[in-house]
């Protein structure tokens, strides 16, 4: 549910900090305050206490890490549930992908080591779908992309790693540094991140921009030499865990420890190149999975299915153009350009198809 300012300023204050402790943290705390202020105006005042607090309890719109409570994504304008902690651009504690700065060096507007041809202010554009009957004008004399258009125009939804210690990282390094931009980020502990309508065209997946939703799943990546990925986790009495320096900084849980959802070391010949990794966590798998079922049933054209080979395996190299041209449905960054690896073996696309069915 979307909530009025003052509320929304209210739930962002608390998530940023973190899930359920810090949500009953926040109510004692208002309750605490309004409470103090209806004192001192006799029983008249006790009933506006009461009343605002039932309010701020309904209009809670943060999302909750632990029961999973519904939270939206937005496409076109257009709120759509979602059973996993979505925080918009819209929302404190966010990122705002239509920031025309530096999101943490805000007297910088362009961004800092540009990627060739994203040295602009804007870091993102106006998809160019095949399906639209619009013609071709500046951006700024034009209509937005409708909801009609969209569900037409997008067909396919990329998953990626970030190669980054977590979201607020890769949002830095998107934003800040390259000029790029992603609608989706999937942070360590489960947390969602939508940082522009999926009505944009974002800059994530070349060819497949304007077709395209990405998302980028916060993981240290896939290597080719195992000493190169064992540096980055340590094992402890409970398992292996994730240490890159920093993980904690940004990331909504407190304390999240972020653990391979299953433990053994993967490996995979990707685009001609093999690669060891460790598998994505738990929490990342349950938001991901909740995620696609809500942005299949705004799509019409996105296929729960990714390409495969002869043998009904998942397909490791990249697609060709035409086989790309035809292929709608979820798809790794791997499958549209030779030079990617990722989302890598340890990746479970059979889980994400099943569970989101
Ligand atoms: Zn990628």
């Amino acid at each position: 549910m979307l909530s009025f300012p003052l509320f929304r300023f209210i739930n962002a204050a608390g998530g940023t900090e973190g899930g359920p402790s810090c949500k009953m943290r926040r109510f004692f705390e208002t309750a605490r305050v309004a409470w103090g202020v209806a004192a001192s105006r006799g029983p008249g005042g006790r009933r506006a206490a009461w009343l605002l607090l039932a309010l701020l309890v309904a209009c809670d719109s943060t999302p909750d890490l632990e029961s999973g409570a519904t939270s939206t994504v937005i496409a076109a304008g257009t709120p759509f549930p979602c059973q996993a902690p979505v925080l918009t651009f819209q929302d404190m504690g966010g990122y705002n992908g239509y920031a025309e700065h530096c999101w943490f060096d805000v007297d910088i507007a362009a961004p800092k080591r540009p990627v060739a041809g994203c040295e602009g202010v804007q870091r993102y554009g106006r998809r160019k779908l095949s399906a639209s009957p619009l013609p071709p004008a500046p951006s700024d004399a034009i209509a937005p992309l409708a909801l009609a258009e969209l569900q037409e125009g997008v067909d396919q939804f990329v998953i990626h790693f970030d190669v980054c210690v977590n979201s607020r990282r890769c949002f830095e390094v998107l934003h800040d540094h390259r000029g790029l931009s992603v609608h989706f980020l999937l942070d360590l502990d489960g947390t969602v991140y939508q940082t522009l309508d999926l009505r944009e065209r974002a800059r994530h997946a070349t060819i497949a921009n304007d077709r395209s939703i990405g998302i980028e799943i916060a993981h240290i990546g896939a290597y080719a030499k195992v000493e190169e990925l064992e540096k980055w986790y340590t094992v402890d009495a409970e398992g292996r865990r994730f240490s890159g320096a920093g993980l904690e900084q940004g990331l909504r849980t407190p304390g999240f420890i972020a653990r391979p959802a299953r433990a053994e070391r993967f490996v995979g010949n990707y685009n001609g190149t093999v690669v060891y990794q460790y598998d994505f966590t738990e929490a990342q798998y349950r938001s991901l999975v909740a995620l696609t079922r809500t942005l299949c049933r705004i799509f019409p054209k996105l296929r729960l299915e990714v390409p495969r080979d002869g043998s009904g395996a998942v397909r490791t190299e990249a697609l060709s153009p035409a086989e790309f041209q035809a292929w709608s449905g979820l798809i790794g960054h791997h499958h549209i350009q030779k030079n990617k690896t990722d989302p890598g073996p340890a990746f479970d696309w059979d889980r994400l198809i099943k569970e989101a069915r």
